[in-house]
Parts: structure tokens; C-alpha cells; sequence
């Protein structure tokens, strides 16, 4: 396993299915926030994804978000979900992950962490030996370091597409 490398890809959380995740044998998910729930620094959810939680939890899985924004954005957005929270987690760094497996009082090997960026959200779990799920984002970003990050991210995608661990709805 390579620390860039998640150990699936999706393009929209709501595709994640309980069944995908009993394959992975985990009980929790660590939920990242912006571009994964809801355009960058925004308050509104992206479409289908409160009612994609609240399935999630009637199926028995435990959730949190895990955010490296700052109380302010995260706070509220999480109380729309009714999820508790970790915010200014510093990934890719373990101490945020650490802290919400706690709150969970979840063990690594039942845990999935869930983002749209390989260096943050992904690096974060492979570092701290969870498994992962990289979604795509949905709004680009502009500045020039975050397209050649972009850019790079894509070789990622194609390989896990290539390696038969892009899982579409079709699937
Ligand atoms: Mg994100």
C-alpha cells in the first residue's frame, strides 16, 4: 500500500452503501466536509447527503465529521446532520482522526474515513492505517496549487479505475 492510495473511489458519497462497507468490515465513518458534504465553506448541504447519513445510521453505522475548518463553518454544518464533530483536525496529521475514533469508541480496523483529497483526507488515513474512500469534488477550486494538486490527483483516480476499485452505482 502506497500513503497516497485510497483503498476505493466513488464519485458521490451517496454511491457508499452499506453493503460496500460491511464488505470493508466497518462500523464507522469519519465524513469529511467541504467537497465531500457541501461546496467549499458553504452552510448547504449537497443534495441527498442528510438522508444518505440518517441511512447510514438506521443500517447501524457510526458517524462523525472530521473537519480541518474551523469550529465556526463546522459546528453549525454538522447539527444539520445531528452528527458530532472534530474540527481544525489538521489532517493529514493523526491526532484528529485519533480523536474521533474516541468519541466513536471505534477501533481502527472498523473504521473508513471519507474525502475528496488524497493528501489531507487520504494521506490522514493511511498514515493512521484506516481504510479510505476518495469521492470526487464537486467544485473546482482555482488557485494554481490546488489544479497542479488536481492534476495530480488524477493519475490516482485513473489507477484505481484501472484497478477495479472505482465503485459505481452500477456496480
Ligand atoms: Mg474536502
Amino acid at each position: 500500500m502506497t500513503l497516497n492510495m485510497p483503498s476505493y473511489s466513488v464519485d458521490w458519497v451517496t454511491q457508499i452503501t452499506p453493503p460496500m462497507l460491511h464488505r470493508m468490515h466497518v462500523k464507522a465513518i469519519l465524513l469529511d466536509v467541504d467537497n465531500t458534504l457541501s461546496p467549499p465553506d458553504s452552510q448547504i448541504p449537497f443534495s441527498g447527503t442528510i438522508q444518505w447519513v440518517q441511512k447510514m445510521q438506521n443500517n447501524g453505522f457510526k458517524l462523525i465529521i472530521l473537519s480541518n475548518n474551523f469550529k465556526w463553518r463546522v459546528a453549525p454544518f454538522a447539527a444539520q446532520y445531528g452528527l458530532p464533530y472534530v474540527s481544525f483536525a489538521l489532517k493529514p496529521l493523526p491526532v484528529g482522526y485519533l480523536r474521533a475514533m474516541s468519541k466513536l469508541h471505534v477501533r481502527r480496523s472498523e473504521t473508513v474515513a471519507i474525502g475528496d483529497q488524497i493528501f489531507t483526507d487520504i494521506l490522514g488515513a493511511n498514515l493512521v492505517g484506516l481504510q479510505s474512500i476518495l469521492v470526487t469534488p464537486r467544485i473546482t477550486e482555482g488557485s494554481a496549487s490546488f489544479l497542479r494538486r488536481r492534476h495530480w490527483e488524477q493519475s490516482i483516480r485513473q489507477e484505481l479505475k484501472n484497478t477495479g476499485r472505482h465503485i459505481s452505482p452500477k456496480e
